[in-house]
C-alpha cells in the first residue's frame, strides 16, 4: 500500500470527524512560494474549524459538509465558487453535489452560472425537490425560488483564471497551426503546473450520520455545457451510513467511467477491505494504470479517514476529536 492514505487503525470509533480537500493536481512542491503555502493552508483550515465546531456542538454532517464547502466556494484560491474556472466560450459554470447518509438522499447542480454558494443549491435540490440533479438555467431558476444568494456571473472572474484560459486557448491555436487545421485537439487542456483545484468535504456526526459534498467550476477550457464527476452521485460523491462518505477530485471523465465514489462504498460494503486499502486500490491502482489523475477524501462509519492521491498534492486537511491537520504536497505525508 502506498503512504497516501492517514489516519488511525481500521475501526477505531472518534466522536466525529471531518475531512475536506481543496483539489488534486500536477503541482509540484518549491511550485508555491513559503507565503502561499501558508495562504492555502490558512483557507484549508479555517475551513475545517468551521465543520469541526458543527460537528463538535452535536451538529449534523450535513450542516456541516455544506458550511466547510462555503467557505472553500467564497474563497477565490480554490476552483469552486468565487475562484471557478473559465469555459472555453469565457464564462464561469459550476457543479456541486451533496448526499447524505442516512436515507441516502442527494442533491447536485451542472452548470450554474448566478449562484453564489452552488453546494447550497445542491443541498436544496435533496431537500426541497423531488428531484436529485438540476442542470443549467432550469437550476439556476430554481436557486432564485430557494431564495438562494445569487450573484452577476462577473462575480466569478478572476485575472488569474482568465489568464490560465488565455494561456490554454494560445497553445491550442499554435497547435491547430502546426496540425494545419488537421487533427483532435485537447479541449480540456490544462496549464503545465495545473492543479485542479475542486472542494469537497466528508464528515461523521455524533449520532452516526455520514455525509459528503463536492463543488466545482469544472475544467478550464470546457465546452458544450460540459459537465464532470463533482456533481454525479457515485462518480464524484457518495454517502451510505452502512458504509463511507466520499468527495474526489481530479480528471472527471475517469472518475465517471469508474464510478469512483460508489466504488469505494461497495468495496467496504461486499469485501473485507478497510477504508485505507479499497481507497488506496482505487486511486493508486485502478485509476493510475489507466492515467486518470486524482484523488478522494473519504471517512467510514468508524470515523476512520482516508486521503489518497496519485498526483504531486492534494491539498487537504482532516479533523475528529483528537487530531487536526492540514497537508498540501506528497512530500508532507
Ligand atoms: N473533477 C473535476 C471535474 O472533472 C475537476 C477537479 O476535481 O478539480 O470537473
Amino acid at each position: 500500500m502506498s503512504k497516501n492514505h492517514t489516519g488511525p487503525p481500521p475501526q477505531a470509533p472518534y466522536e466525529y470527524a471531518i475531512v475536506i480537500h481543496g483539489g488534486a493536481g500536477t503541482l509540484q512542491k518549491g511550485q508555491l512560494s513559503p507565503e502561499q503555502e501558508l495562504e492555502y493552508k490558512a483557507a484549508l483550515d479555517s475551513a475545517l474549524i468551521v465543520g469541526k465546531t458543527i460537528l463538535q456542538n452535536g451538529g449534523s454532517a450535513q450542516e456541516a459538509v455544506v458550511k466547510t464547502i462555503m467557505i472553500l466556494e467564497d474563497s477565490p484560491l480554490f476552483n469552486a465558487g468565487k475562484g471557478a474556472v473559465f469555459t472555453h466560450d469565457g464564462t464561469n459554470e459550476l457543479d456541486a453535489s451533496i448526499m447524505e447518509g442516512s436515507q441516502l438522499k442527494a442533491g447536485a447542480v451542472g452548470g450554474v452560472s448566478i449562484v453564489k454558494n452552488p453546494i447550497t443549491a445542491a443541498q436544496a435540490v435533496m431537500n426541497n425537490s423531488p428531484h436529485v440533479m438540476l442542470s443549467g438555467a432550469g437550476a439556476d431558476q430554481f436557486a432564485k425560488e430557494q431564495n438562494l444568494t445569487l450573484v452577476e456571473p462577473s462575480y466569478f472572474f478572476t485575472q488569474k483564471n482568465y489568464d490560465r484560459l488565455q494561456n490554454i486557448l494560445k497553445r491550442e491555436e499554435d497547435e491547430r497551426r502546426k496540425k494545419d487545421g488537421q487533427g483532435f485537439l485537447n479541449t480540456l487542456s490544462e496549464d503545465a503546473d495545473s492543479k485542479f483545484g475542486t472542494v469537497g468535504c466528508a464528515a461523521l456526526d455524533k449520532n452516526g450520520n455520514l455525509a459528503a459534498g463536492t463543488s466545482t467550476g469544472g475544467m478550464t477550457n470546457k465546452r458544450w455545457d460540459r459537465i464532470g464527476d463533482s456533481p454525479i452521485i457515485g462518480a464524484g460523491t457518495y454517502a451510505d451510513n452502512r458504509t463511507v462518505a466520499v468527495s474526489c477530485t481530479g480528471h472527471g471523465e475517469y472518475f465517471i467511467r469508474h464510478a469512483v465514489a460508489h466504488d469505494l462504498s461497495a468495496r467496504l460494503m461486499y469485501t473485507n477491505q478497510t477504508i485505507y486499502q479499497a481507497a488506496d486500490t482505487i486511486i493508486n491502482i485502478n485509476l493510475k494504470e489507466i492515467g486518470a489523475l486524482g484523488g478522494l477524501i473519504a471517512i467510514d462509519k468508524y470515523g476512520n479517514v482516508a486521503m489518497p492521491f496519485n498526483t504531486s498534492c492534494m491539498f487537504r486537511g482532516y479533523a475528529n476529536n483528537v487530531k487536526h491537520e492540514v497537508k498540501l504536497f506528497k512530500e508532507d505525508e
